[in-house]
């Protein structure tokens, strides 16, 4: 007998991550340990637990220039950062205060450390030396680490080991971290899906736990607020400082290069590009970079007018939002 995967964690099925963010409800008691091991590890990854994608890298993504470098930064960078999500979360399961909490962030830590992996495993694909490849994604990454990972992991590190808030520390990594990543993971699998098929499989595969991420943290935030409705204003305190410290990081500088290097690399492949529509309307080949940087901001506003009500905080809608 077959179970079937539910539509959240389908690889074929699932909504895509703008949509199911905002749309989808599901709680850490739904999301337990059996859960991700039935609809996440003989679901979402059947036939993907390695590489994350099923597809084959084209020959030009293995040549020198633009196009490559923006995909080599973006992968280095990014499993550099999921890696750091690991050491972050571990003290979320160090101090979940429910074997309902303690399970799913278990998943999560599991989740995260699989995407530094496979965002990691691609590089080799794209002609980086698989010898002394970690060394090189954290020299490649050094100056991100130190200026943006390193203050925002820090932060989200504090909150729950330190000051001991274990609500905080998950509405920190769902509305300032993952909150502000999402959409730019959604843009990512846009870019790379007819480029390089392989890097969009990659991120497609993100993008489904990253539904479950931000919903279930959603809703742990949401139910604390139903039932301690005091903690309201330590929240939105909490949330300010956030928003805060994500304003004074240099993010805009690192996403910039790499979208610059991306529009000059995606010129190149105009003919497989012709019709390709990054969202329904707009040609990808005629968005600048700076176009796709903002897109991907309003989307971050745009899933913050929904998730942010939904958790109890609809004032918070006005912290978060980017675009003024
Ligand atoms: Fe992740
Ligand atoms: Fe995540």
């Amino acid at each position: 007998m077959t179970v079937r995967t539910p539509l959240e964690a389908d690889w074929d099925r699932a909504p895509n991550l703008l949509d199911g963010a905002q749309r989808l409800t599901l709680t850490a008691r739904q999301c337990d340990l059996a859960y991700w091991l039935s609809a996440v590890a003989q679901g979402t990854l059947r036939g993907r637990a390695r590489r994350g994608h099923a597809a084959a890298t084209p020959e030009y993504m293995r040549e020198p220039g633009p196009l490559r470098e923006a995909l080599v930064l973006e992968l280095g960078n990014r499993s550099i950062a999921e890696a750091r999500a690991v050491r972050v979360l571990s003290h979320y399961v160090a101090a979940a205060p429910g074997i309902a909490e303690l399970e799913f962030f278990t998943t999560q830590v599991v989740d995260e450390a699989r995407h530094s992996m496979i965002f990691r495993g691609h590089l080799p694909e794209l002609g980086v030396p698989a010898d002394g490849l970690v060394a090189w994604i954290e020299e490649q990454g050094a100056d991100y680490t130190e200026r943006v990972l390193d203050p925002i992991a820090e932060f989200a590190t504090s909150v729950v080991r330190d000051e001991g808030d274990f609500i905080g520390a998950v509405a920190v990594f769902t509305i300032v971290v993952e909150g502000v990543l999402a959409p730019a993971a959604e843009l990512s699998e846009r870019k790379w899906a007819l480029l390089d098929p392989a890097a969009g499989e990659i991120a497609h595969g993100a993008s489904i736990d990253e539904i479950r991420h931000l919903a279930v943290g959603s809703d742990i935030v949401r139910e604390h607020l139903r039932r301690h409705p005091k903690y309201r204003p330590h929240l939105i305190d909490l949330i300010r400082r956030g928003r805060r410290l994500w304003d004074e990081l240099p993010v805009e500088e690192f996403v910039m290069h790499r979208e610059e290097l991306f529009q000059d690399g995606m010129h190149a492949h105009a003919d497989l590009l012709r019709d390709y529509e990054v969202f329904p309307g707009r040609k990808l080949l005629e968005t600048t970079a700076k176009e796709r940087y903002d897109l991907a901001e309003r989307w971050t506003d745009d899933m913050a007018e929904v998730r942010l009500p939904y958790m109890g905080v609809p004032e918070a809608v006005e912290l978060i939002r980017t675009a003024r």
